[in-house]
């Protein structure tokens, strides 16, 4: 079997993407906890290759898991065996994958010649994203500049958008992408940076804020990672440094952070989706920011979104410990999530990432709490599973509408709020 899949991996390294058909995702309910252990011993299950789009971790929460053509019979198998149901979300991730590339051509007709060109509907390449800010930058300068905190293990720039109408001012940190198969993210942080341009002077609140604090937004927060969902595998994690010692590549950067970091929700097996690394900040795209949030010094808000589930989550993950400032979060919360359904009637949970989802250690935003941002919040935005991952693009604009009305919230709370 390991044969097998070096020789597949050689193939892909050769002939270019994988291919994902037959590939179903289902939706496990597990009854009760010895369901869940069963759920997660299967996980351990190497030779089946699972994808765990959600993790098993209480009976209360489904499990998502991508099953591959070669594995379904066993899987299907097993959970016959012990009578755990489940159903089938996406009969064939191929399919989707197949439409997604077909409508990413159709919106190519048109090379954009400016950001008001830009396809905002669609999905992008990390190179049309790249020319995107630069276009936004070169039409609005003395709005918006580009800033290069570092360099991805690849050689990548991590580059920020910075928007700005003043010298000396607080900060409010958004980052889409740190997964890079999250990809209605990114899309969604193309749209925020148009959205800011447009919004200025003209929209009252958004131009309060501007007038108060500069807005820092990395669309593409691990750029080797999202150049390789393009190109090789579209249901790539983690980031794309080799790891010593294991022929398994890329560390999990939400779980590379200073904050719990080893404990439990995070892994330190190379080959897993959750993989911490071999020490905190040991990724270049997370270390990046770790050393740009501490020499600017003044971040009153820091906002890192994911895909996918509807959840908008504070501190902490790392430990049951309410952190201090709880009963704030969890009323802007409240309210953020009030706006963001107002707009399409899109439910979202809210709650501590621990309490909420589950346990996770080495997580962004519990590091920029425990550095004095009080306003850390992580997204979880659409859908709750039909698609998963691979949301239809047709749902981009609706998902970065909405989403605004809560980074809104969280933004004008944060102004009216100092500290
Ligand atoms: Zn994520």
């Amino acid at each position: 079997m390991k044969g097998l899949l070096g020789l597949l991996a050689l193939f892909v390294a050769v002939f270019g993407k994988e291919t994902f058909e037959g590939h179903q995702v289902f939706r496990i309910t597990a009854e009760n906890e010895a369901q869940i252990h069963l759920l997660k011993q299967l996980s351990e299950a190497e030779n089946l290759v699972l994808d765990f789009w959600m993790e098993p971790v209480h009976e209360s929460l489904p499990v998502d898991v991508r099953v591959p053509l070669h594995s379904l019979q066993d899987v299907r198998a097993f959970l016959a065996y012990n009578k755990i149901s489940y159903q089938v979300m996406i009969s064939d991730v191929q399919n989707l994958l197949d439409e997604e590339q077909r409508e990413m051509m159709r919106s190519r007709v048109i090379q954009p010649r400016s950001t008001d060109d830009y396809n905002y509907a669609s999905y992008h390449t990390l190179n049309e994203i790249y020319s995107f800010m630069d276009m936004l930058v070169q039409e609005n300068p003395d709005l918006v500049s580009k800033i290069v905190i570092g360099q991805s293990y690849e050689g990548r720039p991590l580059n920020v958008l910075k928007f700005s109408t003043g010298a000396n001012r607080p900060g409010i940190w958004i980052d889409t992408g740190i997964h890079s198969r999250e990809w209605v993210t990114q899309a969604s942080g193309t749209w925020f940076a148009k959205k800011i341009v447009k919004d200025y002077k003209s929209d009252p609140a958004l131009t309060g804020i501007l007038d108060n604090f500069d807005i820092f937004l990395e669309i593409a927060t691990n750029p080797d990672g999202f150049q390789f969902t393009h190109s090789s595998n579209r249901m790539w994690r983690k980031t794309r440094k080799p790891n010593t010692g294991s022929s398994c590549v890329g560390v999990d950067p939400n779980r590379n952070w200073d904050a719990g970091f080893g404990g439990t929700g995070s892994s330190n097996s190379p080959c897993s989706e959750t993989y911490r690394g071999p020490k905190a900040h040991s990724e270049p795209e997370v270390k990046a920011i770790v050393d740009f949030v501490q020499s600017h010094g003044n971040f009153k808000a820091f906002v890192s979104i994911h895909s996918y589930s509807q959840m908008l989550l504070y501190p902490y993950g790392y430990t049951k410990t309410p952190c201090k400032d709880q009963a704030e979060l969890h009323e802007l919360a409240k309210k953020a999530i009030t706006d963001l359904s107002s707009l399409y009637n899109t439910k979202y949970r809210y709650g501590s990432i621990i309490n909420t989802i589950y346990q996770a250690s080495g997580g962004t935003i519990d590091w920029t709490y425990d550095q004095g941002i009080k306003y850390s919040y992580t997204f979880e935005l659409r859908d709750t599973g039909l698609y998963g991952f691979l949301l239809p693009a047709k749902q981009i604009i609706p998902t970065a509408e909405e989403t605004w009305l809560a980074l809104m919230a969280i933004m004008e709370h944060t102004k009216n709020n100092p500290y």
